[in-house]
């Protein structure tokens, strides 16, 4: 299905469009369908709920795959959020995510402690996390009324060997059900704070931009209720379009195609 769209810019979700999965194999036809979007001189910026990769790694793994991708195209969850709690000066925080991020955020300025004193509790995925770890947000969020910062809302995801993981939307469900006097806040899709900025880095307005991916339901519905035109590519979460059955039609993408490299590019042929 393809509604008539002619954007001047591009938000890209990673996972499933670009690449299959975290193995980072490029998805068929998305290397060079990228690289003549950016031969046409259009802005894109991929946009992603990653949080188990530094940005500057994530965006080297990318282009060690032949794609025309720097770090300044690469807009994550984990990056966004480092920003967002540096912006307010949550500088201390009980880091829930991976433990190997420890010194990424230590670089950025942010002090992950694993109990104690914090401004803030911080979940990103985090395949091994125990109960024994969660329950140290327990005092911070119920006696001391700090924020809950969810670097996305992922349910479950598959891990780099295939393995389907919780994800720190579960997580989150379950503190947030904790009903602390603190705020509850979401960085990555579908909160429409890493929308705006990356709708701020291609420098386009919403009606004029294209988001795709493989997710019309935790990625495509925001989009559209921002004003966006949307893509939903079936090389990835799901393999026809069913599950558009679960949004309302008024959220139903404007283009379906089985691949990015199918997606028509404006003033060029998609060969
Ligand atoms: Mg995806």
């Amino acid at each position: 299905m393809q509604r008539p769209v002619s954007p001047r810019g591009y938000l890209i979700d990673i996972e499933g469009v670009l690449v299959h999965d975290k193995r980072y194999v490029p998805v068929e036809g998305s290397v060079g369908w990228l690289e003549r979007v950016a031969a046409a001189g259009m802005p894109f910026c991929l946009v992603s709920n990653n949080t188990t990769h530094r940005p500057a790694s994530l965006a080297a793994s990318l282009a060690a795959a032949g794609f025309p991708v720097t770090a300044e195209h690469l807009l994550t969850a984990l990056g966004l959020g480092v920003r967002w709690l540096r912006e307010r000066n949550l500088r201390r925080i009980l880091w829930l995510g991976q433990d190997d991020l420890r010194d990424y955020l230590a670089d950025e300025g942010i002090e992950a402690v694993e109990a104690g004193s914090c401004d803030a509790v911080v979940l990103g995925a985090n395949p091994v996390l125990t109960v024994a770890a969660l329950e140290k947000a327990l005092e911070p969020l119920m006696e001391n009324g700090v924020d809950l910062i969810c670097l996305n809302r992922n349910t479950h995801f598959h891990d780099g060997r295939g393995i389907l993981r919780y994800g720190p939307g579960a997580w989150a469900a379950c503190l947030e059900a904790l009903g602390g006097r603190g705020r509850v806040v979401t960085v990555g899709k579908p909160s429409e704070t890493i929308y705006n900025e990356g709708l701020n880095r291609v420098g386009v307005a919403p009606s004029e931009t294209l988001f795709i991916s493989d997710d019309p339901i935790a990625d495509l519905a925001t989009a559209s209720r921002m004003g966006m035109r949307t893509a939903f590519v079936l090389s990835g979460k799901y393999r026809d379009h069913e599950v558009l059955g679960r949004l309302a039609e008024v959220n139903w993408p404007d283009v379906i195609c089985a691949r990015l490299g199918d997606i028509a590019i404006p003033g060029k042929r998609n060969d």
